[in-house]
């Protein structure tokens, strides 16, 4: 089958939201997995205990609100959805998802939730679609 598992890398932005209802008409389509990323940034470690832990804590538990309803929603639409919280720069892990889960499609926003206004894709998609081997769909919001 062409599209068995489709990668949607999740940040929030209106673009990245019509990535998911893209991947839900596919995977609807294909019978597809539908696996949604969403990376958090690092915290840095000067910042010590206890504050690291609660910082970690609060990025996960900003994940969770932010993933698990589009999976739950997904899930109702009666397709299997995998869910994926990463610390680290969004490009690497949505990249090293893609490749340990041998995904055969990335669905993503053009731009995110930084809005240097008049660039046509953010810094995410552009190193995604430099360096993923498979193929990158890049979905723009709609007021874009
Ligand atoms: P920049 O981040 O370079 O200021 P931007 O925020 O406008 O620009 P990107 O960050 O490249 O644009 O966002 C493009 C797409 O990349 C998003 O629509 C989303 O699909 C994905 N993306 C961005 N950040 C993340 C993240 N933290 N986790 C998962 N996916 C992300
Ligand atoms: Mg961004």
């Amino acid at each position: 089958m062409l599209f068995e598992k489709i990668l949607v890398a999740v940040d929030g932005s209106s673009a990245s939201t019509r990535a998911v209802e893209c991947a839900r008409k596919l995977a609807k389509l294909t019978d597809a997995t539908i696996i949604l990323v969403h990376a958090y940034p690092k915290t840095p470690e000067y910042l010590g205990e206890p504050n690291l832990s609660e910082t970690i804590a609060r990025h996960i538990e900003n994940a969770r609100n932010l993933i698990d309803p589009l999976a739950q929603s997904l899930q109702e639409d009666g397709i299997a959805t995998i869910t994926e919280i990463l610390q680290g720069p969004p490009s690497e892990a949505i990249l090293n998802v893609a490749d340990t889960r041998e995904v055969d499609l990335i669905i993503m926003g053009a731009r995110g939730l930084g809005s240097l206004g008049s660039l046509l894709l953010g810094s995410v998609s552009q190193k995604v679609l430099s360096h993923a081997t498979c193929p990158v769909m890049v979905v723009r919001s709609q007021k874009e």
